[in-house]
């Protein structure tokens, strides 16, 4: 099979920013909460978060009269140390 210069170079380059992304949802991302203030790793001051979320309607929520909570909570995850962020509000990507 024959590929042109140009097809070379463009599988390349793709190849290369697939790469990148994988690298970069590897790392994780910065978040700012609701309030606009940039999340910052309690434990080891990292800023890269891996989001995901959690349910908090629990029994023992429930018993705590903590219904306004709503049912899911957003989590950051430490990209460096893997101290868990809860979040009651949700929380927004930075650029
Ligand atoms: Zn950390």
């Amino acid at each position: 099979m024959y590929y042109s210069k140009e097809e070379l170079e463009r599988t390349r380059i793709e190849g290369e920013e697939r790469l990148k992304k994988m690298k970069e949802e590897e790392k994780g991302y910065k978040y700012e909460s609701s309030n606009g203030i940039k999340v910052i790793c309690i434990h080891c001051k990292h800023e890269y978060f891996h989001k995901g979320s959690a349910l908090l309607n629990t029994r023992g929520l429930t018993f705590f009269d903590l219904d306004w909570l709503n049912e899911a909570a957003t989590t950051l995850i430490c990209g460096r140390c893997g101290y868990i962020h809860w979040f009651g509000k949700e929380v927004k990507q930075m650029e």
